[in-house]
């Protein structure tokens, strides 16, 4: 989990046990917390990296293409605060935050376009 995403799981973290975290992301944050409490590479407070697991769908992950079948270790993150943040599941088992693959291309050309643009 990047640094960013770190800060953002431990800021969110503290502002549900305030009470002060919108009800969506509570409920986002419960339903994975669910998901990583019956997945193989979940144990104890962390999806341990000295495991491994088949990946369950096509999707980028820190901008390298994983495809289901793949065997891959878990990321080794504090699974308190990884649902609370930004980051996403390295066996794609949570949806709505990924890009797939098929989306890939065309999240690049917007990228390169903006550059362009930008850079004009
Ligand atoms: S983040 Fe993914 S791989 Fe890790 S414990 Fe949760 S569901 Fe399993």
């Amino acid at each position: 989990m990047e640094l960013k995403n770190i800060t953002t799981g431990w800021f969110n973290k503290a502002r549900k046990e305030l009470g002060l975290l919108p009800k969506d992301q509570q409920e986002s944050a419960v339903s994975i917390m669910e998901i990583c409490g019956s997945c193989e590479l979940g144990k104890g407070f962390t999806c341990d990296k000295h495991l491994k697991s088949v990946v369950v769908r096509n999707f980028y992950y820190n901008n390298q293409p994983r495809k289901v079948g793949d065997e891959v270790n878990g990321c080794g993150c504090p699974l308190e605060v990884k649902p609370l943040s930004d980051s996403y599941c390295p066996l794609g088992y949570w949806g709505d935050r990924m890009i797939l693959v098929d989306d890939w291309k065309e999240v690049m050309e917007q990228s390169q376009n903006n550059e362009h643009e930008a850079n004009k």
